[in-house]
């Protein structure tokens, strides 16, 4: 079989701190700074489509990124119907696929003007984005060649926002490589780069039946495509709470096999002890905790740091997080763009109000006037515990722990249920040793930051609330599209 590090052509990167590869990214972004774009249902039928609607960018809310037509009940019933496994054989999938993966590099300019206007995608992650759009779409097409088992039929993708290309992407290749046909919702907040990116994947081959695009919400189009006989399996990353209704409708109204992929949230904490290298301790926990405004269900939410070293981490922390720069991701040196939309800004800034009142507030940015900006924030906290829930956003709670209460750390961030992610800054080979053996979760990283799980070399995805696997990026992922079957014939 083909396991990691097989040969596979790596995405192209960018260095952003090459002024050669900015000039480049903006040269090739400017076209479409002002750029009206389309999301409508892309089925194979006649399309009936609901009242449209603009596109706002949520660092700028006068900036009008393009005209949505939502998909109604008949264009899902039309598409629904029209819905067909993809027949071509394995060796025509991968190449379908990698085709497709070098379009999106083609169109890196269009992609990130997109990332950056319709999701709030800063420079950074928006090249991330692309970057593990492309390698899901490889790794994928190289692994199908390993597959012996048939494809399962229909699948319902549903994404989220956060990552509006990449795991929009991961899902529909996932199930595509096996031979499924796919009908892809798209989170309601990002249906332009969902469409664009639908456009290339029929482009580079996948057949218009195999591959139908159905933007709209969740009560609508979401319900529909889970509770449908017509669906033999569901790929869906979003929320805990979310994953759970699926699975009641799928409960209700599917066979009992039907397999569920989900990807769900995290409670994810970091342990800092006194060997760790302050610098980069501080560099890992500025990026998991507040790249991408937080809005990563990897994102660091409790960090520990041994009781020894708080006062000085903690001095180091707030000085370097004063250095982030808050803005329009347009501009290429953003560090923080804002949080998706007015109805996510307004639910992070009133949590971070009743820590307000409770004192808790121990570090801030200012924020800009316009956009919905919630500017990284650090709170205090005894530990994980007091952490109802994930709070998807630039809030980080700060807790300091004593050597002698390790493992006591380690019981509480088992006991939240999730197990997406952890992080861990020590020079003490026998305690990463002690550590990893008992954290329970998806994704550990000893001495690094805890987001940007790469394709093929960190499978992601965890336990618990955090999700059912099989780990998105690994060997095992596509197996879920299939069917095992046995054979046994005698003359
Ligand atoms: N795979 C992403 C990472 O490693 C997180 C995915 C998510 O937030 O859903 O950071």
């Amino acid at each position: 079989p083909v396991l990691f590090g097989a040969a596979r052509r790596n995405a192209r990167g960018w260095d952003l701190s090459d002024q050669r590869d900015l000039d480049e990214i903006d040269a090739a972004r400017a076209p479409f700074r002002e750029a009206c774009f389309k999301a409508a249902p892309l089925i194979a039928g006649k399309v009936t489509g609901a009242a449209p609607y603009a596109a706002k960018n949520p660092a700028r809310p006068t900036d009008h990124v393009g005209e949505v037509t939502f998909s109604t009940p008949e264009d899902v019933d039309t598409a629904l119907a029209a819905a067909k496994p993809w027949a071509a054989n394995v060796a025509t999938r991968a190449e379908v696929l990698n085709r497709a993966a070098d379009l999106y590099e083609a169109h890196f300019g269009e992609i990130f003007a997109i990332l950056g206007r319709e999701a709030g995608k800063s420079q950074l992650d928006a090249v991330g984005e692309l970057r593990e759009a492309v390698d899901f779409l490889r790794y994928y097409a190289l692994q199908a060649q390993n597959l012996a088992a048939p494809a399962r039929g229909i699948f319902t993708c549903i994404s989220p926002w956060n990552f509006p290309l990449a795991i929009f992407t991961g899902q529909i290749a996932g199930a595509l490589a096996a031979g499924n046909g796919v009908l892809a919702k798209p989170a309601e907040q990002t249906p332009l780069i969902a469409h664009l990116a639908t456009r290339l994947l029929h482009e580079a081959g996948v057949p218009r039946d195999a591959l139908q695009l159905l933007p709209g919400d969740g009560a609508t189009v979401g319900a529909a495509l889970t509770s449908d006989p017509r669906v033999n399996g569901v790929a869906f990353t979003g929320s805990t709470e979310t994953a759970l209704v699926i699975r009641r409708a799928m409960a209700q109204h599917l066979n009992p096999g039907t397999p569920l992929i989900a990807e769900t949230g995290g409670l994810n904490a970091m342990i800092v002890d006194s060997t760790a290298l302050p610098e980069q301790a501080v560099r890992d926990v500025l990026a998991s905790s507040f790249q991408s405004a937080g809005q990563r269900c990897s994102a660091l939410r409790c960090l520990y740091v041994q009781e020894d070293i708080a006062q000085e981490f903690r001095a180091m922390l707030f000085g370097a997080m004063d250095e982030l720069r808050l803005g329009d991701p347009w501009a290429l040196y953003t560090d923080v763009g804002p949080v998706i939309d007015a109805q996510a800004r307004d639910q992070i800034s009133a949590y971070i109000e009743s820590a307000r009142a409770q004192g808790r507030v121990l570090h801030e940015l200012a924020t800009p006037d316009t956009g919905f900006f919630v500017p990284p924030v650090v709170l205090s906290v005894s530990g994980i515990k007091e952490l109802e829930r994930e709070v998807f956003g630039p809030v980080l709670h700060l807790a300091t722990f004593k050597a002698a209460d390790l493992d006591r750390v380690i019981a509480d961030v088992n006991a939240t249920g999730y197990g997406l992610t952890f992080g861990l800054h020590t020079r003490i080979d026998s305690r990463v040793q002690h550590v990893v053996e008992r954290i329970r979760v998806g994704n550990t990283y000893v001495n690094r930051n805890q987001i940007g799980a790469i394709v093929g070399s960190q499978p992601f995805g965890g336990e618990g609330l955090s999700g059912t696997g099989p780990k998105a990026g690994g060997p095992h992922y596509l197996t879920r599209f299939t069917r095992e079957e046995a054979q046994a014939v005698q003359d």
